[in-house]
C-alpha cells in the first residue's frame, strides 16, 4: 500500500500528541507529522507532500482559515484536502468561511474518534487512488515518450529506405523510379504552368568496347565518373539527372526551353570530355565520349511523359548515327 503523509496542525501540544497517537495506532499506514502553528504547517508543506491536513481553527497569530487561505494560494498545496477541527459550535458563519477557503470537511471538538477515523479513511482512500493514478500517468508518459522515440527512429529509417529505393546503387544518382516520379510530377506542373519541359538523354559511346578493353570494374568506375560529371552541369535546384539504365542517363529540366536544354547538353558533352578517360578501342575518339538527345515540349492534357522520352530517344539515335560525341535536338516533338 502507498504510504501517505498526514499533517496535524494544532497550537496545543497535548492535542497534537493524542491525535498522532490515535492515527498511528489505527494501522492506517500513514506518516503523521505535526505543526504547532499555521506558519510551521506552511513550512512543512514546502518540504513534504501531504495527502491530508487536519487543521485546528482556533490558533493564535494565524488561525486555521487564514492558514487554509494561504495553502490554497500555492500551486503545490492548493489541492490538499483539509479537515478543519473546531471547538466552535456548528455556526453557519464559520462553515461558510471554511468552504470559502476551500475546506473539504469539518470535525467538532470534543473529537469523536470514530467519526474522525472514518472521515480520515475516506480522504486517505481518495489520496491513494490519486497517487496510484499519478504513478500510472507517469508510467504512461514514459511509455508515450519511448513510443515517440521509436516512431522518430522509424521515420528516419523510412527516409533512408526511401532514399535507397530512389537512388541508383552504383552512381548515387536518382534511379529509374526516381526518374519516373520526377517526370510525372514535372509533367503535371508543366501542364499547369504551361512552361516548357526538357529532357536530355545521354548515352556513353562504345561502352561495350570499353568494358571489353578494360574490364567490367573499370567500366563501373567510368560510369560513376560520367555520372558525377553530368551532375555538376546542372545548376538549378529542380533539375535532376537519373540513371535510366545501363550506360544511359536522363536529365529532367523543368521550365527550360529547347535553347536552355541544348546549353546544358553542351556543358555535359564538355564535362565528359574534360574527364579525359582513355578509351583506346573507341572508333570515335581517344577518350570516353557521350552522345546526347534533347527534346522539349509544353506538357498538355491527354498526353503522357512517355511521348517525350520517345522523342528524346529518337534524337539520341540520330546523334549516334551521325557520328556520336554530339548532341541532337529533336525537331518534331509530338506528344499527341
Ligand atoms: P553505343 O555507342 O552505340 O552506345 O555503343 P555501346 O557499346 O555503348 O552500347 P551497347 O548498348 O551495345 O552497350 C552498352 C554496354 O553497357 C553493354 C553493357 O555491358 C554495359 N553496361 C551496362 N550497364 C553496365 C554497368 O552497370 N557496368 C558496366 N561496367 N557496364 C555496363
Ligand atoms: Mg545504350
Ligand atoms: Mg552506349
Amino acid at each position: 500500500m502507498v504510504r501517505l503523509n498526514v499533517l496535524v496542525v494544532d497550537d496545543r501540544p497535548e492535542n497534537l500528541f493524542s491525535m498522532k497517537q490515535l492515527l498511528e495506532s489505527e494501522q492506517l499506514d500513514v506518516n503523521v507529522e505535526t505543526a504547532e502553528s499555521g506558519l510551521i504547517a506552511l513550512e512543512k508543506t514546502l518540504k513534504t507532500e501531504f495527502s491530508l491536513i487536519l487543521l485546528d481553527v482556533q490558533m493564535p497569530e494565524m488561525n486555521g482559515y487564514e492558514t487554509a487561505e494561504l495553502l490554497r494560494g500555492s500551486k503545490k498545496t492548493k489541492f490538499i484536502p483539509i479537515i478543519f477541527v473546531t471547538a466552535n459550535s456548528r455556526e453557519e458563519n464559520n462553515i461558510f468561511k471554511g468552504y470559502e477557503s476551500g475546506a473539504v470537511d469539518y470535525l467538532f471538538k470534543p473529537i469523536n474518534s470514530h467519526i474522525l477515523l472514518s472521515k480520515i479513511k475516506v480522504f486517505l482512500d481518495l489520496g491513494r487512488q490519486k497517487k496510484s493514478l499519478e504513478e500510472k500517468t507517469a508510467e504512461l508518459d514514459i511509455k508515450i515518450k519511448e513510443l515517440e522515440t521509436l516512431k522518430h527512429e522509424l521515420e528516419l529509417k523510412n527516409v533512408t529506405l526511401e532514399q535507397l529505393t530512389m537512388e541508383d546503387g552504383l552512381t548515387a544518382l536518382g534511379n529509374r523510379r526516381c526518374l519516373d516520379i520526377t517526370l510525372d510530377a514535372e509533367w503535371v506542373r508543366g501542364m499547369r504552368s504551361k512552361q516548357p519541359l526538357s529532357l536530355i538523354m545521354i548515352d556513353i559511346d562504345h561502352f561495350k568496347l570499353f568494358n571489353d578493353t578494360y574490364g567490367h570494374q573499370e567500366g563501373d568506375i567510368c560510369l560513376k565518373r560520367v555520372a558525377s560529371a553530368l551532375k555538376t552541369t546542372l545548376k538549378r535546384q529542380c533539375d535532376i539527372v537519373a540513371r535510366y539504365g545501363g550506360e544511359e542517363f536522363i536529365a529532367v529540366l523543368p521550365d527550360t526551353d529547347s535553347e536552355g536544354a541544348s546549353q546544358v547538353a553542351t556543358r555535359m558533352l564538355h564535362a565528359v570530355d574534360l574527364l579525359e578517360m582513355t578509351h583506346s578501342s573507341s572508333p570515335t575518339a581517344p577518350n570516353v565520349t557521350v552522345s546526347l538527345g534533347v527534346a522539349t515540349v509544353i506538357p498538355v492534357k491527354n498526353s503522357l511523359p512517355e511521348f517525350l522520352i520517345k522523342a528524346v530517344d529518337k534524337a539520341l539515335y540520330k546523334a549516334k548515327n551521325s557520328g556520336r560525341n554530339r548532341l541532337v535536338i529533336a525537331d518534331d516533338v509530338s506528344v499527341l
